[in-house]
C-alpha cells in the first residue's frame, strides 16, 4: 500500500474556522495512525479574497492548537512549493495536456451572455449551467481568437450523459448525473488556476492518499474525478465528514456561535481543552472516554468509527470540558503560569498601555479601568441600555449595523474604526454621543469608559462580535424575520 499523505488546503480568505481545525484535526490522526504525513497547503489561486495576513493567522491558529503539519509552508517535504500562488507554472504545463488532447477547451462567453443564459434557463426552469456553446469551435478559430487577445477562460469538458459513480469511504457509493454537473471553468481569465483544477493538480503531485474535507464538497467529487481521468492518474479515497452544526441542527455560523479559532484564543479556552472537543465532533474513543489528548486520539483513531449525524458543536459542553482540564489537569503552580501567559500577552498588553497609561496614577487602578479588556461577552441587562432619546429597538439597531459595519472593514485600526462608525452614526441620523451610547455599554460594559473606538480596535472583530450579539441578546434578541427586513434598510442606508 503506498504511504498514508492527508491534507488540509484552507483559503486564506478570512479568520482561521473551528471547521479548518476540525478537518485538520481529523487528516492529521488518520495520517499518523498510519504512519504517514499530514500536509498543509495553501489554496491562495484567488488574488481579490486571499491575504498574507489571513494565512498568517490560519498558521498560528494551527500552531496554537499543535495541529502543526509535517509538510507544507515552512516544512519542505520536497513537494512544495505549499502554496498555489507560487505554482502557476506547474498549472500552465497541466492545462496544456488537457488541451491537447481536447479534454479541456477555451471558451470565449463574456459574463453578459452568461448572465443571460442563466436568466433564460431559470425563466424555463431548467438546471442553469454552461450551454457548451464554444465546445465546438473549429482549431482556426480558437487560434485566431486567442492571437488577436480575446479574454477567455479555459474549461472542462464534461459528458452530458451517464453519470459518475465514486465511491466515499463513510458513504459508499455516490452517484451523480453527468447532466447535473456544470463544465467548471478550470484557468480564469486572469490565466489562474480556479479551485477544483489546481486542488486536483496538487493532490496527484502531492501524493495525497486520501482526501479527507468536509461534505459540502461532494458535489465536486464529479469533477475531480473526470480531472483524474482524463489526466490517467488514480483517484485518492474519498471521504466526507459531517459538517460541525449550532445546537439548533443548521450549520455552525458565526451569528449563532463564535466560529473564529481567535474567539477561543481571545477568552481563555485551553488549546488541548478545544483540541478534546472537536475530536468528539462525530467520533469518540472505542472506551467512550470523553476527555483524551491528541496523543491518545492519534493513537487509537479510525476514520471509520465517525458517525454521520451532523456533530453538534455546544459552548457549554466545551466549557464543561475545558473546565475539567483547569481542575483536573493543571495544579495551582501550572494553572497560574497558563493564567499569566494568557492575561499577560504581550499584544493585549501592548496594545493596553497607552491607553491607561495617561489616566492612572497606581498599577492598581488598571483592572478597574481597563478589566474589560480580560472578559469575553460582558453580563449586561436591558437595564443598563436605558437611554433619554434612545429605546431598546434603536440600541439594537445601532449595534447590530455597527457589527455589519465593522466586518465588512478589513481595516481593524482606532481610526479607520472611528471614521466608520461617524460616518454609520450619520447616516443612521443621529448625534455621535447618543449613537455611542450603546456600544460603550455593549463593548466595556459601562455608559462612559476608555475610547470606545480604541477598545474596539484592541479587542479584535472576534470578542467585538460576541460582545455586540451577547447585547443585541440582552435587548431581546433579533428574529429571523427582524434581521430580514433590518438587512435591506442597511443596505439602502
Ligand atoms: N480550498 C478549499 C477550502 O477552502 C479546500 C477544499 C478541499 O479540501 O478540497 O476549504
Amino acid at each position: 500500500m503506498p504511504p498514508v499523505r492527508t491534507r488540509i488546503a484552507p483559503s486564506p480568505t478570512g479568520d482561521p474556522h473551528l471547521g479548518t481545525a476540525y478537518i485538520a484535526l481529523f487528516n492529521r490522526c488518520f495520517a499518523h495512525r498510519h504512519g504517514g504525513s499530514f500536509i498543509l497547503r495553501i489554496e491562495d489561486t484567488d488574488r481579490e479574497r486571499s491575504s498574507a495576513q489571513s494565512e498568517d493567522k490560519i498558521l498560528k491558529a494551527l500552531r496554537w492548537l499543535s495541529l502543526d503539519w509535517d509538510e507544507g509552508p515552512g516544512r519542505d517535504g520536497g513537494k512544495g512549493p505549499y502554496r498555489q500562488s507560487e505554482r502557476s507554472a506547474i498549472y500552465s504545463d497541466h492545462i496544456r495536456i488537457l488541451l491537447e488532447k481536447s479534454l479541456a477547451f477555451p471558451c470565449f462567453c463574456d459574463e453578459k451572455r452568461l448572465a443571460e443564459l442563466r436568466r433564460e434557463q431559470m425563466r424555463l426552469k431548467r438546471q442553469p449551467g454552461y450551454d457548451g456553446h464554444c465546445l465546438n469551435l473549429s482549431a482556426d478559430e480558437v487560434a485566431r481568437r486567442i492571437e488577436s487577445g480575446e479574454r477567455h477562460v479555459i474549461r472542462l469538458r464534461v459528458p452530458r450523459e451517464g453519470e459518475c459513480v465514486f465511491e466515499d469511504l463513510l458513504r459508499g457509493e455516490i452517484r451523480i448525473q453527468w447532466s447535473q454537473v456544470d463544465m467548471p471553468v478550470l484557468i480564469k481569465s486572469d490565466g489562474l488556476p480556479t479551485y477544483h483544477f489546481a486542488n486536483v493538480v496538487d493532490d496527484h503531485l502531492m501524493e495525497v492518499s486520501h482526501v479527507i474535507r468536509g461534505e459540502e464538497w461532494i458535489s465536486s467529487v464529479p469533477k475531480h474525478v473526470l480531472l483524474y481521468e482524463s489526466f490517467g492518474w488514480d483517484r485518492p479515497v474519498f471521504c466526507h465528514m459531517p459538517l460541525l452544526r449550532n445546537p439548533d441542527k443548521s450549520k455552525l455560523s458565526k451569528r449563532r456561535n463564535p466560529t473564529s479559532i481567535g474567539y477561543y484564543q481571545a477568552t481563555g479556552y485551553l488549546p488541548e481543552a478545544l483540541i478534546n472537543y472537536l475530536g468528539t465532533m462525530g467520533w469518540s474513543m472505542p472506551d467512550g472516554e470523553e476527555k483524551f489528548s491528541l496523543a491518545d486520539m492519534e493513537a487509537r483513531f479510525e476514520l471509520e468509527r465517525v458517525s454521520l449525524g451532523g456533530p453538534i458543536f455546544d459552548r457549554e459542553k466545551l466549557d464543561w470540558l475545558n473546565g475539567r482540564y483547569l481542575r483536573e489537569d493543571l495544579d495551582d503552580a501550572e494553572f497560574a503560569r497558563r493564567f499569566a501567559e494568557w492575561a499577560f500577552r504581550p499584544e493585549l498588553i501592548g496594545k493596553m498601555a497607552p491607553l491607561v497609561r495617561q489616566r492612572t496614577s497606581r498599577f492598581s487602578d488598571v483592572t478597574s479601568l481597563a478589566g474589560y479588556f480580560l472578559q469575553g461577552e460582558l453580563s449586561v441587562s436591558a437595564d443598563d441600555f436605558a437611554h433619554k432619546q434612545l429605546d431598546q429597538e434603536a440600541c439594537r439597531r445601532i449595534l447590530l449595523y455597527s457589527l455589519w459595519t465593522l466586518e465588512a472593514s478589513p481595516d481593524w485600526n482606532r481610526d479607520a474604526i472611528e471614521a466608520r462608525l461617524q460616518e454609520l452614526a450619520t447616516r443612521m441620523d443621529y448625534k455621535i454621543r447618543n449613537f455611542l451610547f450603546p456600544l460603550f455599554v455593549a463593548i466595556t460594559g459601562k455608559p462612559v469608559s476608555l475610547s470606545v473606538f480604541d477598545s474596539i480596535s484592541v479587542l479584535g472583530l472576534d470578542l467585538t462580535r460576541a460582545r455586540l450579539r451577547a447585547a443585541i441578546e440582552s435587548l431581546g434578541g433579533i428574529s429571523g424575520k427582524q434581521q430580514k427586513i433590518l438587512e435591506k434598510e442597511f443596505k439602502t442606508l
